[in-house]
């Protein structure tokens, strides 16, 4: 039966999700603003008589606000009724990811197109299990080729917490059990074309910086070009993995499977100069201070998956 399902939903592959979509306002000034202020972002190109717009901006142009855009195919509206008939009636964001063709300047009329690009087969997530639906959509600017955004939601029935709020109420207090750790897994990274060196880097237990080869910039996290001079040629050098914690904060609420709180998460300056985030060990979470010397090392933290972490070293600040 689910084989079937799955073949009514594959047959919405490539069927169009917006067809002939425009922007509600040509790309612009103000909204640039808003956005540079919103994201903290104060690089010159997106002010001024040549300013461009930030390409993270595409999705921004083509989004219908609180009105709605009425260029919606009835593909995407049946698709997701079909999942929802299914059961798979949850429905979470898990990532996207955009290329960028030509910059955006103040005064391009923007329009659009989106296809269903994939839907996936049946998947179990921690969350519960359903289908990945991928869309694409091509952006256009004075329709010439700007941009795509691709969009992936997991269409789901919730598991666990269905499970758990049909539980009979108790009728005396019960300790606190810690989470069965040997069940869950950490969640994974999205890995993409961008960041795939820096992880295959740490299955080497190497940890891998990028520098710029226009200025020599280091740079982390990783990213396709620089932000001091725009270069996108990049090597790397490996970190030494002498460090101090720059910030840190400790969890304790709320738990997930595979973390055992409470756990300090650092903010770590390495020696090289750049900042990475992760975990501090080796000391108790309460003994974790700004300052803290901290080396760095690789944690197994299943039986896929290694980390890089960090241990803070006794005799340092603190
Ligand atoms: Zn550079």
């Amino acid at each position: 039966m689910s084989e079937d399902l799955y073949a009514r939903l594959k047959a919405y592959e490539g069927q169009a999700a917006t067809t002939a979509g425009a922007g509600k306002d040509l790309v612009n000034e103000p909204m640039i603003r808003h956005w540079c202020e919103a994201m903290g972002d104060t690089n010159p190109a997106y002010t001024g008589p040549d300013a461009m717009a930030p390409p993270t901006m595409l999705q921004a142009w083509t989004m219908g606000g609180l009105s709605g855009h009425t260029d919606r195919s009835a593909a995407q509206d049946e698709l997701f009724g079909l999942l929802d008939g299914a059961g798979f009636t949850s429905v979470v964001a898990t990532d996207c990811e955009q290329e960028y063709l030509r910059p955006l300047r103040p005064g391009d009329r923007i329009t659009f197109d989106a296809v269903i690009e994939s839907v996936s087969e049946r998947k179990t997530t921690k969350l519960g299990t359903g289908h990945f639906v991928t869309t694409r959509m091509d952006v256009r600017a004075d329709g010439e080729p700007a941009g795509t955004h691709r969009f992936r939601i997991l269409k789901y029935a919730p598991a666990a917490r269905a499970q758990l709020e049909h539980q009979p109420a108790k009728a005396e207090p019960q300790p606190a059990k810690p989470e069965p750790h040997s069940e869950g897994k950490r969640p994974r990274p999205v890995i993409n074309r961008d960041n795939a060196g820096f992880w295959e880097g740490v299955a080497e237990h190497r940890l891998l910086i990028q520098r710029c080869e226009g200025c020599g910039e280091l740079r982390f996290p990783w990213l396709p070009g620089c932000n001091a001079c725009g270069s996108a040629d990049w090597d790397t050098v490996e970190a030494g993995g002498q460090g101090t914690v720059y910030s840190y904060v400790v969890m304790h609420h709320p738990p997930f499977p595979a973390f055992d709180p409470p756990y300090a998460v650092g903010l770590i300056e390495l020696a090289e100069g750049v900042r990475m985030v992760g975990n501090v060990v080796g000391v108790p979470h309460d003994k974790v201070r700004i300052g803290m010397p901290v080396q760095l090392e690789f944690l197994r933290v299943d039986e896929e998956w290694e980390l890089p972490v960090f241990r803070g070293l006794p005799g340092g600040a603190g």
